[in-house]
């Protein structure tokens, strides 16, 4: 089934590049101590079989050392985009391995990263390495370079989009969170419906996916990231010296405002004395709900409605995992905190509903 409809959509042989970062997918047991460690790549290809049967060129690139995704750094995020900018002309599409932690961080931040992005970057991992009897490796693997690969009637990709494969959905990147530690449905996009699903057969819905107004545009990498942002989640009996640290540190640029409902948080004098200062000092406030789904709008409560008065931005319906990448980017590329501000309000590569 799955290689007729390969040769119904590839007029010739395609060819993916996986790039192996780390994460669970790839890890055995170190029977010294029990833990998890990450493997050679050429043994997880032997894990996979089932890929040798596509009519695909694929090759690997595997990074060193392998990492365990909770020790992402951004030094990561731009190497990959360098590697993919390098070897783009040389492949349909990119599949990136890596491990669950923060893989909807560095498909966000990623997704900032490219301009006129015209292939598809697919990130996937496994809940279970791919040698263990139950793993969900495999058919994450299997999806992801079947999208990878996957080109339409006029030889375009089907989704040209920095994506994370998991479960048999397909979602948008910065649209993605890790909602299960535990579950193989691991990933959810609760603001913006899957790009694809796989079944029997790998169904696309077109209608969500970008695809860019010109495809002949070369594609450009923005590596230049600037990442002194703090998160600061607003909860019940937080205090006025936890805030003001946070807001007022000089560490940061920008602050990430992890509000309640629809952007609402604490009406107290000094939790708002505490906000105006930091936003009159340059600050950049971006406010973003702690709710899984659902949207900011400052203007519906009179605790938000403070928040916007005092010169906090609204995130809209962004997660944190892409406010964190957006801003990374936005402040790498510009030095004035308005001009950071006044993207942050757009929506720049499908991150909110605006
Ligand atoms: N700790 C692992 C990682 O993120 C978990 C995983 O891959 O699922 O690298």
């Amino acid at each position: 089934m799955k290689i007729s409809f390969f040769k119904d959509i590839m007029p010739q042989k395609s060819a993916v590049l996986l790039i192996y970062t780390g994460g669970t997918i790839g890890m055995k047991e170190d029977p010294s101590d029990g833990t998890l460690k990450p493997f050679d790549f050429n043994s997880l290809l032997d894990e996979v079989p089932e890929l040798r049967k596509f009519s695909l060129r694929i090759d690997a690139y595997t990074f060193a050392p392998l990492i365990d995704s909770s020790d992402v750094e951004p030094s990561m995020w731009q190497a990959l985009a360098n590697i993919i900018q390098e070897k783009y002309d040389d492949y349909d599409g990119f599949v990136i391995l890596h491990g669950t932690d923060t893989m909807a961080y560095s498909a966000s931040a990623m997704s900032f990263m490219f301009d006129h992005l015209n292939k598809p970057v697919i990130f996937t991992g496994s809940q279970l390495p791919v040698g263990r009897p139950r793993t969900d490796g495999k058919e994450n693997l299997i999806s992801a370079v079947e999208i990878a690969a996957a080109r339409d009637s006029k030889g375009g990709a089907m989704v040209p989009e920095v994506c994370i494969c998991f479960n048999s959905q397909l979602y948008r990147g910065n649209r993605s969170t890790k909602v299960n530690a535990t579950d193989f449905d691991a990933f959810a996009s609760p603001n913006y419906p899957p790009l694809a699903s796989a079944g029997i057969s790998i169904k696309y819905n077109n209608g969500f996916i970008h695809y860019p107004s010109d495809r002949r545009k070369k594609l450009e990498i923005n590596t230049m990231l600037d990442t002194r942002v703090s998160i600061l989640k607003i909860h019940p009996g937080i205090t006025e010296q936890v805030v003001g640290d946070i807001l007022l540190g000089s560490g940061s640029r920008a602050v990430i405002l992890e509000t309640y409902g629809s952007g609402n948080a604490i009406s107290k004098p000094w939790f708002i004395r505490t906000v105006r200062e930091a936003a009159d000092s340059g600050k950049i406030l971006l406010n973003v709900t702690q709710c899984l789904s659902g949207d900011v709008n400052m203007d519906l409560y009179a605790t938000g409605r403070s928040l916007k008065d005092a010169g906090v931005v609204s995130g809209h319906d962004i997660t944190t995992e892409s406010a964190l990448g957006k801003l990374f980017c936005l402040m790498g590329n510009y030095d004035d905190n308005e001009v950071v501000k006044s993207f942050l309000e757009k929506n720049l590569k499908g991150e909110i509903s605006k």
